[in-house]
């Protein structure tokens, strides 16, 4: 029997499972909006769940840091959990800065259905916001590479949706969001 996740992902899909995969800044929104689709996708029955990058990098990442090595292979990690969640039927939303184009797409290569949000704000309104003070923090030069500031991020190109969250509310991303998601659910 082949271990290898390329076959098996595209094998035993049910046709339910999909990964929907936020990107973008710190401070962006992606947690937000995720969490509120996850609420209203569970108030339709259907099977959901999390990943978010914050908490994958305490846990199944912890050893990883912030080059471009670690931060490729914490996408590598979180997409192949998602894989295996996603050929189960679960609709798995990804949380995650993902900086890097091409880990992005490697993963919508592998498992084909994807959706790829856009959480899109300028970095000044990031910095505005700093929900977890880390603007500041690399403000004060306690902090390197981040993402925006001293660190790349490569925006999505042609991503399914975009969120422009410095002009729309949390309601309008999610309606987005639901208007990807639900047609292939
Ligand atoms: P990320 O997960 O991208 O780091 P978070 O969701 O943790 O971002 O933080 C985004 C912050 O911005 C939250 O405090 C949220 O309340 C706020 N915010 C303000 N307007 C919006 C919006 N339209 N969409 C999403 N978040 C918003």
């Amino acid at each position: 029997m082949s271990t290898d996740i390329d076959a098996r992902a595209t094998d035993t899909l049910d046709g339910t499972g999909l990964i929907v995969w936020f990107t973008g800044l710190s401070g962006a929104g992606k947690t937000t909006i995720s969490e509120a689709v996850r609420t209203e996708l569970l108030a339709r029955h259907l099977r959901v769940e999390v990943l978010d990058g914050d908490a994958v990098r305490k846990d199944l990442s912890k050893d990883l840091g912030f080059t471009r090595a670690g931060r490729d292979e914490n996408i590598r990690r979180i997409g192949y959990v998602a894989g295996l969640l996603a050929r189960n039927g679960v609709i798995v939303l990804v949380s995650a800065i993902s900086p890097y184009r091409a880990g992005r797409e490697e993963i919508r290569q592998r498992f084909g259905r994807f959706v790829e949000v856009f959480v899109n704000a300028p970095l000044d309104v990031c910095v505005e916001r700093d929900p977890k003070g880390l603007y500041k923090k690399a403000r004060a030069g306690l902090l390197m590479n981040l993402t925006g500031v001293d660190d790349p991020y490569e925006p999505p190109i042609s991503p399914e949706v975009e969120c422009c969250t410095d002009r729309e509310s949390v309601e309008d991303s999610v309606t987005k969001v639901l208007s990807a998601v639900l047609p292939l659910t």
